[in-house]
């Protein structure tokens, strides 16, 4: 569910997840089904009606998938907050004097974050994709019922190609004892708290919350190597004792326990 469901998320919800949306009857047969509306389905969706093929969309979500929801737009939309947040911090050392020290307006950067992924939402809205694109789009969760069929809700769509876009989901990597230890994997992440787990996309929320000056952060590693070493470094320029590689999953356990 996206929350707190202000205006924005309504917005936002009014594009890609609209309540009210009626699935359109099915084409006798399309030329392309796309299953997944996230970036690699819209862009497929999209290029493949560009060129006057019959295409239907489903969605069993909201439409962008991670990138707009999750993903790229709202962690782009924190990172500027967190860079503007450095730089009236650093001021300092550009010859520029801040009369106040800058304090960081949690619930504004959010609320600002929404209303940046709303503002951008009409570009994967379902009404763009059905009205400009031609596109018939449905919502609901589909599953293969024949080689060359695809069923959501009542509905069953015929398809002469399926693009099967569905996204990736986490997968644990098999560290012993990381079952016993917990672990997180991005969106319940705590802002207090960041295990960041080898040198991926994880590092990415840490940086955030660091750069915006969060007290608290205590960046664990269990991985070594050139990705902690550099997350380090940056997390140093800003504050030395607020990185720490812990290598040994005895030693996280704690560290867990404190962010349940
Ligand atoms: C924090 C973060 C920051 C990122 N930043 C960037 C960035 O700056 N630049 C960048 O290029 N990438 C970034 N990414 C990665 C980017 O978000 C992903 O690469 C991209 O979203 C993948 O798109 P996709 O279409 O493959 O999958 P998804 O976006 O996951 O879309 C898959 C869709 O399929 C739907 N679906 C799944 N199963 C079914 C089903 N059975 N029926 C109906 N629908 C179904 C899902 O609901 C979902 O909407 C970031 C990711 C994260 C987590």
């Amino acid at each position: 569910m996206t929350k707190p469901q202000d205006e924005f998320d309504a917005a936002l919800l009014a594009n890609v997840q609209p309540a009210d949306w009626q699935n359109p009857r099915p084409a006798a047969r399309y030329d392309l089904v796309v299953l997944g509306a996230g970036t690699a389905g819209l862009v497929s969706a999209a290029g493949a009606a560009g060129v006057g093929a019959k295409v239907a969309l489903i969605e069993g979500e909201k439409l962008g998938g991670d990138c707009l929801n999750v993903g790229c737009v709202p962690s782009k939309a924190l990172l500027r907050s967190a860079h503007v947040a450095a730089e009236v911090r650093d001021a300092g050392r550009f010859g520029i004097r801040v009369a106040e020290r800058a304090t960081v307006d949690f619930p504004e950067v959010m609320r600002r974050m929404r209303a940046v992924r709303a503002g951008i939402s009409s570009a994967d809205s379902v009404s763009r994709f059905s009205g400009e694109l031609g596109v018939d789009v449905f919502l609901g969760h589909a599953r293969f019922s024949g080689p060359a069929q695809i069923e959501v809700g009542d509905a069953s769509l015929n398809f002469k190609r399926a693009v099967i876009a569905t996204g990736a989901r986490p997968v644990a990597p098999s560290i012993p004892g990381l079952d016993e230890t917990g672990y997180l994997t991005g969106p319940e992440s705590n802002p207090k708290w960041h295990p960041l787990v080898n040198n991926g996309k994880g590092k990415l929320p840490g940086m955030r919350w660091n750069r915006r000056g969060h007290t608290n952060s205590l960046i664990p590693f269990f991985a070594k190597g050139a990705g902690a070493k550099r997350y380090l470094e940056l997390a140093d320029e800003t504050d030395p004792k607020r990185g720490a590689v812990i290598d040994n999953t005895e030693l996280a356990k704690p560290v867990f326990e404190m962010m349940r």
